[in-house]
């Protein structure tokens, strides 16, 4: 690890680990920098959904409220109310919005709907004008087609005056469905049916873009950015250079060195047949641990597509996966280290600085972002705190 801030010392249990993700809270905060800067005049908020996409949502979000995040996006009510601890005077939306009965929840923990649906807003118009203001959300739909008010309903909403007073959005948003392909038609088409809905609600704040489209340029920046990968170190936009700094590192203790002779096979199905004499090295982490099993290096329909397995990396090597990935364990090919360069008890990174999360996601036909939210809760996990 390069950035060694942290100040507590990792513990013996995290040293002898089997399995093991070291969490680097100031990449956190330096990443959310420099997507608030990326966000120009707008603010950059910071989404910590899926347990702050695997890392920990306390973790994550004290380091972004530290950083000087005030706006936070959760998926559901209780990620909400759990993360209200860390940023006390914070707004927090939730994207999924409420139901009819979680209305005290939602005003205890003084979470932000983000009203979806014409029977959300219904629903909530009743339960404002008897509880009295709250702040809300609106979600209107431009081309996703997952949540959202029509535009047409929203523009209606939006003049009509016989809305109750007591219902006061402070928000507008929208979602981008192709944002990680900039040379995609749909974002302009998006993005101006989002104009009009956003100069409608006058004098509302409005946001659209989460990370992807925060790269869009200032077009897409409105008045709140919702980054949420790139905060993590992921991959944004596909097929270009990923400038955030990696913040998961995971790794995995060799707990056998085998010799295997040509000819012989490897794991499950025996899919894998060896070429030449080899060593394998069997590693402590399994499908069960969000090592997906697309991963393996033989006998997946996915391999099939001529695409390669995964790669682990050890001592300045790239090694490959051998056979199936089995639940607890993953087997290596270390034929062509020297012999001297990989021990029993050695780590072999999964992912981190040496080994691209979105390069290992690749080889299962998948996103960074299913990686880290399948981490799992077998990792001895170890924080570098921000400063
Ligand atoms: C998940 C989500 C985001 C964050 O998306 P990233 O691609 O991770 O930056 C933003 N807005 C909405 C509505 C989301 O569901």
């Amino acid at each position: 690890m390069t950035s060694a801030s942290s100040v507590i010392p990792p513990s013996d249990e995290f040293l002898t680990a089997p399995l093991r993700a070291t969490i680097d809270l100031q990449a956190l905060a330096d990443n959310w920098r420099a997507m608030a800067k990326r966000s120009g005049k707008a603010r950059a908020g910071a989404v910590v959904k899926a347990d702050g996409y695997g890392i920990g949502i306390e973790d994550a979000g004290q380091t972004l409220y530290n950083a000087g995040a005030r706006d936070f996006f959760v998926a559901l009510p209780s990620e909400g109310a759990t993360l209200r601890t860390y940023a006390p005077d914070a707004r927090i939306f939730v994207l999924s919005g409420i139901w009819d009965g979680m209305e005290p929840f939602f005003f205890d923990h003084d979470l932000v709907p983000v009203i979806a649906s014409e029977e959300q807003l219904a629903f909530w118009m009743r339960a404002v004008s008897e509880h009295g203001d709250h702040p809300c959300a609106l979600h209107v739909d431009t081309g996703f087609n997952r949540l959202g008010l029509s535009l047409d309903d929203a523009l209606f909403l939006a003049s009509d005056v016989s809305r109750p007073a007591s219902f006061s959005p402070v928000l507008i948003l929208s979602h981008l469905a192709c944002s990680d392909d900039p040379t995609s038609a749909m974002n302009r088409k998006q993005l101006e049916s989002f104009q009009q809905v956003s100069a409608a609600f006058d004098g509302i704040e409005s946001s659209l873009s989460a990370s992807a489209g925060t790269f869009l340029g200032p077009d897409y920046h409105f008045d709140l950015t919702r980054p949420g990968i790139a905060l993590y170190g992921g991959e944004a936009v596909i097929g270009q250079p990923n400038p955030m700094r990696p913040v998961v590192t995971a790794e995995a203790r060799i707990l056998q060195i085998r010799e295997a002779k040509a000819g012989e096979t490897v794991s499950y199905g025996a899919t894998c047949q060896l070429a030449r004499d080899s060593r394998l090295a069997v590693a402590s982490v399994g499908y069960a641990d969000g090592y997906l099993r697309n991963l393996s290096g033989h006998g997946t329909a996915l391999r099939e597509t001529g695409l390669p397995g995964a790669h682990g990396f050890i001592a300045g090597h790239r090694v490959p996966v051998a056979g199936r990935i089995t639940m607890d364990m993953t087997i290596f090919d270390v034929t062509d280290l020297p012999e001297k360069d990989v021990a029993v008890g050695d780590y072999i990174e999964l992912f981190g600085p040496n080994m691209p999360i979105d390069d290992v996601a690749r080889a299962a036909g998948t996103i960074g972002y299913e990686m880290l939210t399948g981490l799992g809760l077998r990792y001895e996990r170890h924080y570098l705190e921000a400063e």
